[in-house]
């Protein structure tokens, strides 16, 4: 089942003023809605019972009315190459997502999962296979990030959305996590440390100009034409690229951020240098940066990566003409690096070995 935060008991994923009314409605003062605040989103507290300037029968109806949704850790993989940790999360219905947590040398930077599972149905995609479970509320979203930063001690400085899921299918609870998440009286991220990647739903990217954030929007381009897209990424058929690139260049102007797009080279399928000297001519009346991804290869899917020379030859090209180019630096190689590929693993070998509803049992036992 789909569905969007319409939960009037997630006290996680509400805005200050709404924690207002809420205490409000219980005969408490404004201020205690500042101090539950302030102890969800900059003490990270996972229950109530931590909130030691609370009095206990206050803290005691707020166990009561208002269920705390997080994420559970159940597995976490670090790097030996480059101390990148990927972790697989339990949500309070037993169901599985990922993120991942990398040291830069700007700062620190987590990568979250937007939905469990996707339904968009890119080719080269792990997450996306088994299709999409259930978007994620706001505060499962945040708490990915919250428990990271608990476990490795160190502050988040940067947030990308490009874990699992489509973060443009989940608009409102997207809306809604990145005005917590970068709210001063919560961690106070700034949004222009805040990247959205999105498959490229138009009607979504024309909304979200209009919301006056400063994120950083990046697009899965991925090919140069529709008919090669068309083979990658199914939405391709349903938005062609005039029309992503003309929501692209509104949200450009509107918003004065400068967009990355995303390009994963496939060997053989969208990595010559006619596909780069086209792409070069999408973007030179386009602007905005280029991040090559050479395709990470899923077991699922026969796609190979391209070699060395082929993505040296790319992005020269690209530079060529102007463009700026950034090739991916590949983090956590040794560790299930790609998109959906942990939680793949863990979910296609739990099927096997035991049955899903005594998995997802354990897990929420091992959620309290
Ligand atoms: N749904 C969003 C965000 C998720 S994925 C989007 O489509 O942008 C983040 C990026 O990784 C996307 O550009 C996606 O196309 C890419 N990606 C997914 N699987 C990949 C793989 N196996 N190899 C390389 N890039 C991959």
């Amino acid at each position: 089942m789909v569905k969007n935060f319409t939960d009037k008991w997630d006290i996680k994923s509400m805005m200050a003023e709404e924690i207002t009314e809420e205490m409000k409605a219980i005969a408490q003062p404004a201020f205690r809605a500042r101090q539950i605040y302030g102890w969800l989103h900059q003490h990270l507290a996972d229950d109530f019972g931590q909130m030691s300037n609370l009095s206990l029968s206050l803290r005691e109806t707020l166990g009561e009315r208002y269920p705390l949704f997080g994420v559970k850790p159940v597995q976490v993989q670090v790097s030996k190459l480059d101390g990148t940790r990927k972790y697989l999360f339990a949500l309070a219905d037993g169901l599985v997502i990922e993120s991942v947590w990398m040291k830069y040398h700007h700062g620190n930077s987590v990568c979250i999962s937007s939905q469990a599972g996707c339904r968009m149905g890119c080719r080269f995609c792990a997450s996306t296979i088994d299709g999409l479970e259930r978007n994620l509320r706001p505060s499962e979203m945040l708490d990915q990030i919250y428990q990271i930063q608990k476990d490795t001690g160190e502050r988040v400085s940067n947030v990308v959305v490009m874990g699992s899921g489509e973060p443009l299918d989940n608009y409102d609870n997207l809306l809604r996590f990145i005005r917590l998440l970068s709210s001063p009286e919560g961690l106070n991220i700034s949004q222009r440390n805040i990247t959205v990647s999105t498959c490229g739903i138009v009607p979504g990217i024309k909304k979200l100009s209009q919301e006056g954030l400063a994120i950083t929007l990046a697009i899965s381009l991925h090919a140069p034409n529709d008919a090669v897209r068309q083979t990658l990424m199914p939405i391709a058929r349903k938005y062609p690229l005039d029309e992503l690139l003309a929501a692209c260049k509104e949200y450009a102007e509107t918003t004065g951020r400068r967009m990355t797009f995303e390009y994963s080279l496939v060997k053989g399928v969208n990595d010559n240098l006619r596909e780069a000297a086209e792409l070069a001519g999408l973007l030179k009346r386009q602007g905005g940066h280029v991040n090559l991804i050479p395709v990470n290869p899923i077991k699922e899917r026969d796609y190979v990566q391209s070699d060395q020379k082929a993505v040296q030859a790319f992005k020269h090209l690209l530079e060529k003409n102007g463009i700026n180019v950034t090739i991916r630096r590949e983090m956590g190689r040794d560790i299930d690096g790609a998109c959906g590929q942990l939680r793949k693993r863990f979910l296609d070998e739990h099927d096997e070995y035991e049955d899903k509803p005594q998995m997802e049992e354990r897990i929420r036992k091992n959620h309290r």
